[in-house]
């Protein structure tokens, strides 16, 4: 009898610690640099300019406050994708070191690198409203000296939609956003009106912008991620299914011509293109690559 009490108690524990192992939802997170707390200009999100370093702390602290919610509603792994510029901007040392950071480019999946069908949820924190949004702080699309605006499928999408759709691709729901107010507007709209958003600002103009005082915004992002993660299910994955087209309207005609060199691309007018695709990763692949030669 004591043995088997003593078994049962080995088994029941067994349990119990089985359970507490169960790792909680693995949850993706890019986060950009123009709808962080406290950016205004180009100046704070350049590596040249004096005032980056200010910035750059400023998106570890707005990205480790939705770590903290995160981890409160039970997050397992937490994968954070640095997705601005150069893609070096979050200093290893003072993100959470819950978090697994990814550094640097050029990625694949840009903005989106190291999402795949495992993880359970994904979150845009710092991003920033489409380009020619007013008022907004630093809109602009992908490329603001190539791109002035990116149709997918006749919708004309902001980057938040562009990549939601890559996370759809695998079945995973965005489930929160933070930026500007009308980054987090454009968010809804694009996404659906139960995306939970974070504004941390108010832009006044496109270099201007009031912030929310510094306290109530880590908060907000902090209870706002808690809030996401605890409902998960609410929000769906946001799917842009073949075929798909693009169309790529450019600053000028110049930025047209290297990407028409390409045997999938054609010249629709003196500064657009469009192409095809059958595949979501496959046809944001060649938009990167277009992009990319616009720029030359
Ligand atoms: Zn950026």
């Amino acid at each position: 009898m004591k043995k088997m009490l003593l078994t049962f108690w080995v088994l029941g524990l067994a349990v119990v610690l089985a359970a507490g192992q169960k790792p909680g939802p693995k949850v993706f997170i890019s986060v950009d640099m123009e709808g962080i707390w406290g950016v205004v200009h180009a100046n704070q999100t350049s590596p040249d300019s004096p005032e980056y370093g200010a910035a750059r702390k400023w998106m570890a602290e707005d990205v480790n406050a939705v770590i903290d919610g995160l981890l409160a509603a039970g997050a397992g792994l937490i994968v954070v994708n640095d997705s601005h510029g150069g893609m070096r901007n979050i200093i290893a040392d003072q993100l959470n070191p819950k978090a697994a950071l990814i550094s640097g480019s050029p990625k694949p999946l840009s903005m989106m690198e190291g999402i795949d069908a495992s993880f359970d949820a994904c979150l845009f924190i710092g991003y920033h409203a489409q380009a020619g949004t007013a008022a907004a702080s630093l809109d602009h699309t992908i490329s603001g000296g190539t791109m002035r605006s990116i149709r997918i499928n006749g919708l004309e999408l902001p980057e938040l939609g562009i990549n939601a759709a890559i996370a759809g691709s695998y079945n995973v729901p965005v489930i929160m956003l933070s930026g500007d107010e009308a980054t987090c507007g454009q968010a809804k709209a694009v996404l659906g009106q139960s995306l939970l958003t974070v504004a941390v600002k108010k832009a006044v103009g496109r270099y201007a912008a009031q912030m929310k005082p510094r306290e109530e915004a880590r908060q907000s992002l902090t209870q706002g991620a808690q809030q996401a993660l605890a409902s998960l299910g609410k929000v769906k994955p946001f799917r842009l299914d073949p075929p798909l087209s693009f169309e790529l309207e450019f600053h000028n005609s110049g930025q047209a011509e290297m990407p028409s060199l390409l045997p999938q691309v054609k010249r629709t007018g003196p500064r657009s293109v469009a192409f095809t695709a059958d595949d979501y990763l496959q046809g944001f692949k060649l938009l990167r690559a277009v992009i990319a030669l616009a720029g030359l």
